[in-house]
């Protein structure tokens, strides 16, 4: 079990870098990884206290993700040598600062600039391209620094999108114990309630957090900081990823982008809830009051693709046990769930 160290969210906490460098005993060399955009919000900051720390900062500015630029961080940790990689920015920069760091062993600390999705602290990470549409399991981060400030400084879909990842694991949660029930598959009760947890608490503050108030966005980071450690105590994606995410990654596959990660997670969470019998009109008056997509035009695809989704969804991952393997739905049936839900007309 990998679990960060240190964990510092609020307003302002990038000045805390100088302090978290010293405690967890970093010396020597840091390589900085951050995209154009969050360098300048706040990479160029980052580095200004690793220096005032004493570390001899390497900055790696990177656009995107695919394997040839995993390929340049490696060959520049391999380099340079750093004893620490800091990831400066959005989903994408995390991801990338995880999996190389992984790789090369050292370890990285999270800074993120955007809440989009729970992988700011999770020790899962995906890369575009590749022949797995879904995360990978690679090292969880020494530390989180999460300034508030600058995370704020994102457009607003963002924030959105992170709280539909975070709803999300109510039906990821139920699929978790019913591949247990049925496949006798590893449960663990704590990992479970700490994703369910983080989803009712943002449910419960969705006000606070549509009037974009200091304390919703802290509701939320802590939401899916919580997430993320629930993935690292399971040792997988199981408590935060079940058929909504299968859904989602099957929209990306039918039609790529149109919308967010969470976007599609928390649409495909009210699908599955439907599935289950359970409470799917509470996640869909939760998503609404958000701002968030609930319906397939929302999501900027056709009718005929959301159903395609739904259908397509648990052939990704056969040994993925969840709602949509066991219920094994023709197109009419994902048609009829598709509409029920009033995600189609
Ligand atoms: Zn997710």
């Amino acid at each position: 079990m990998q679990l960060p160290r240190e964990v510092i969210v609020g307003k302002g906490t990038l000045n805390r870098v100088p302090e978290v460098v010293r405690r967890l005993g970093l010396r020597g060399k840091a390589l900085v990884i951050a995209g154009s955009k969050s360098y300048e919000l706040a990479g160029k900051t980052v580095c200004r206290f690793l220096e005032q720390a004493e570390l001899k900062v390497d900055v790696l500015q990177i656009k995107t993700m695919a394997e040839k630029d995993l390929i340049t961080i490696e060959q520049q940790i391999m380099a340079t040598k750093p004893q620490v990689l800091f990831g400066v920015g959005g989903g994408t920069i995390i991801d990338a600062a995880k999996i190389s760091s992984c790789s090369q062993n050292i370890p990285f600390i999270s800074i993120p600039t955007t809440v989009s999705h729970d992988g700011i602290a999770s020790p899962l990470a995906s890369i575009k391209g590749s022949d797995k549409p879904y995360s990978i399991l690679a090292q969880a981060p020494l530390a989180i620094i999460a300034d508030t400030e600058v995370i704020a400084q994102a457009p607003w879909r963002f924030m959105i999108s992170g709280c539909g990842d975070v709803i999300s694991k109510f039906t990821a949660v139920k699929d978790w114990k019913l591949a247990h029930i049925e496949n006798n598959e590893y449960y663990g009760g704590y990992a479970a309630s700490l994703a369910l947890m983080s989803a009712k608490l943002v449910t419960q503050n969705a006000e606070l957090i549509v009037y974009r108030q200091d304390e919703g966005l802290r509701v939320l980071l802590e939401a899916l900081i919580s997430c993320g450690v629930a993935m690292s105590i399971a040792g997988s994606s199981r408590p935060c990823s079940g058929s909504e995410h299968l859904f989602s990654h099957a929209l990306d596959m039918v039609k790529s982008n149109h919308s967010m990660h969470g976007e599609q997670c928390g649409v495909g969470a009210i699908l599955t809830a439907y599935l289950y019998r359970a409470n799917w009109q509470d996640i869909k008056k939760t998503l609404k009051q958000l701002g968030a997509p609930t319906t397939a035009t929302e999501l900027g695809v056709e009718d005929s693709d959301l159903v395609k989704a739904l259908e397509l969804a648990p052939k990704i991952r056969p040994e993925r046990y969840t709602i949509l393997h066991k219920l094994n739905l023709n197109t009419e049936a994902c048609e009829k769930t598709a509409k029920a839900t009033g995600i189609i007309d």
